[in-house]
């Protein structure tokens, strides 16, 4: 899944938060954050700080505003329904 983040425009091929697993739901690496239903949701704000801190070269976007988002990018245009399909 390809992530763009909305503000900055920076693109990873894959999430960065996804190359660690979630201190919030327990979703395993590589795989997308679940809610307790087993619906996919948006990355918890856990593993993306926690991605921050752990993976290279994954920054917190300079154009985030951390007032309106919990997450370091922007991944309001993240389309998470693709990944309900796996
Ligand atoms: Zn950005
Ligand atoms: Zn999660």
């Amino acid at each position: 899944m390809t992530v763009q983040c909305s503000t900055c425009g920076e693109q990873w091929e894959r999430d960065p938060a996804l190359e660690v697993d979630c201190p919030a739901c327990g979703a395993d690496v590589g795989s997308q954050c679940r809610r307790p239903s087993g619906h996919p949701c948006a990355v918890h704000a856990g593993r993306d700080k926690r991605a921050l801190r752990e993976v290279a070269g994954y920054e917190q976007c300079p154009g985030a505003d951390p007032e309106q988002s919990d997450t370091a990018v922007d991944r309001s245009q993240t389309d998470i329904t693709q990944c309900s399909k796996r």
